[in-house]
């Protein structure tokens, strides 16, 4: 159970934090312009959009039978496929694996997924050492820090800090640039996955037809810690599956051009079932473990598309709340305005209740979306659940409803009171309304008070008519 989230208290710091600033915008602007140009140099982008959320809309029209569909194809491959309800028992799966195979070292590729049942934090418990094999999530690993983007965990740091971090705990020279910090980091790396016995990936894509995952990657982390280790664990929510393998090429020109403007990613690693006898490299055992964690009532409400989202990272790059406070303000795995729905979707409305208010509706995220989730309108929604929430359960704790209803003259005078109120919080001058208390009043009207007649002096004109 997460403790509740205060977002303006967390934001304060993050906000007058200069090299925050200024490491978040530099990369968030680099991707964002890089995304921009990629774009623009491929004209059927907007109707790729359109594909994809319809391929999506596919599947989350019947995610269960999308589900059963692929871990059948996977054990068909010659795969193992673990259903883990929530981030507990999806721990308890991949601990249970290792601890079966004695193992006590693991390499792992960069997984939202896995962050979000707080694997790293557990496996230490089964006894095994877990290497992050992705840069930047190898340097936030070394900080003792968490991610703070879903693309570029490292993006609040820069190149300084990093080189004074590898000093301290590498013992590399002090002040590197940033290719001496990649050979520095790759060497420590590549002894690491040489003695790994597990390793641990995420998936950027789950086929149906077929049973396969498919990891992409720019660093080639993910490949090797899918082909050198003798088993993979693959943590893979299910919101991940897409219907078919030929689907695959269309989501990967969705998802590299708008996280990070490429054409495609230097690693695209497509995984069916283990190695096979006369194959040279890939692990002897495959483990999925498809993680649920909230998502399955998500299909069938209000908020279905949010289980489209590529995690491609584009509406944080776009978002200017995201580019002023950083992620690690969210408190969440994920952060900026996907964040902003998805927390409080998984975790409740009582622990993110703020978030949804970590947006200005400015509405360039949902331009950038590949998958064209509304998010504003997200936004929207959440806060009106939670207005209706919050003001219900005040009024039902009180047996406000109750307690009108029983008293006719009760009920008269405070739809009266209510009337007045709104009359004269609408005549009030302007610098006086926007400074009410609560945001609506700074950038809207109060709503009109209705005239005429409450329903009980309208009923009793005409009740005569129906009887
Ligand atoms: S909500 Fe859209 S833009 Fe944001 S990470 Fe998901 S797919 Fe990318």
């Amino acid at each position: 159970m997460k403790s509740s989230h205060n977002f303006r208290k967390a934001s304060a710091s993050a906000v007058a934090d200069e090299v925050l600033g200024a490491a978040v915008g530099k990369t968030a602007d680099l991707l964002f312009s890089m995304r921009a140009a990629a774009v623009a140099a491929y004209p059927g982008f907007e109707e790729l959009r359109d594909w994809g959320r319809s391929r999506k809309m596919e599947v989350s029209g019947d995610l269960a039978t999308f589900v059963r569909r692929f871990s059948d194809r996977l054990e068909a491959a010659g795969g193992a496929a673990h259903f883990a309800r929530d981030a507990r028992e999806a721990v308890e799966i991949v601990t249970n694996i290792a601890r079966g195979l004695g193992a006590v070292a693991a390499v792992k590729s960069k997984s939202m997924t896995a962050e979000e049942i707080s694997l790293n934090e557990a496996l230490p418990e089964a006894g095994v050492t877990v290497t992050e094999t992705d840069l930047g999530e190898f340097i936030i690993q070394l900080a003792g820090e968490k991610p703070s983007h879903i693309v570029a965990p490292a993006i609040h740091k820069d190149r300084a800090q990093v080189a004074a971090l590898f000093h301290e705990t590498l013992g590399s020279a002090p002040g590197l640039d940033v290719g001496d910090l990649v050979r520095v980091a790759r060497k420590a790396l590549r002894e690491r996955f040489l003695a790994a016995d597990i390793g641990i990936t995420g998936a950027n894509f789950a086929i149906a037809e077929t049973g396969t995952i498919a990891i992409v990657t720019n660093e080639g982390n993910g490949r090797l810690t899918s082909a050198l280790p003798a088993v993979q664990i693959a943590i893979v929510g299910i919101d991940k599956i897409i219907p078919k393998l030929s689907d695959l090429p269309g989501f990967l020109r969705l998802l590299t051009r708008s996280a990070t403007g490429q054409a495609v990613s230097s690693y695209v690693t497509v995984i069916t079932g283990p190695r096979r006898q006369g194959e040279e490299e890939g692990p002897s055992e495959l483990h999925v473990v498809l993680l649920d964690n909230g998502r399955s009532p998500l299909a069938s409400g209000p908020f279905r598309e949010m289980l489209h989202c590529l995690h491609c990272g584009a509406c944080l790059n776009s978002c200017p709340v995201y580019r002023a406070v950083g992620g690690h303000a969210y408190e969440s795995v994920y952060p900026g305005p996907m964040g902003d729905v998805l927390s409080p979707l998984l975790w409740g409305m009582d622990v993110y209740a703020d978030l949804p208010d970590a947006c200005t509706l400015c509405g360039r995220c949902a331009e950038v979306c590949p998958m064209r989730i509304p998010l504003p309108e997200y936004h929207r929604k959440l806060r009106v659940l939670r207005a209706g929430l919050k003001g219900e359960a005040a009024a039902w704790k009180a047996e406000a409803p109750a307690i009108l209803t029983q008293h006719p003259l009760l009920y008269r005078t405070a739809l009266g009171i209510m009337r007045r109120v709104l009359s004269l919080g609408r005549r009030l001058p302007d610098g006086i309304r926007t400074g009410l208390p609560g945001a609506w009043t700074v950038c809207r009207e109060l709503p009109h008070p209705r005239e005429g007649p409450d329903f009980r002096s309208w009923w009793e004109k005409r009740k005569s008519c129906h009887e």
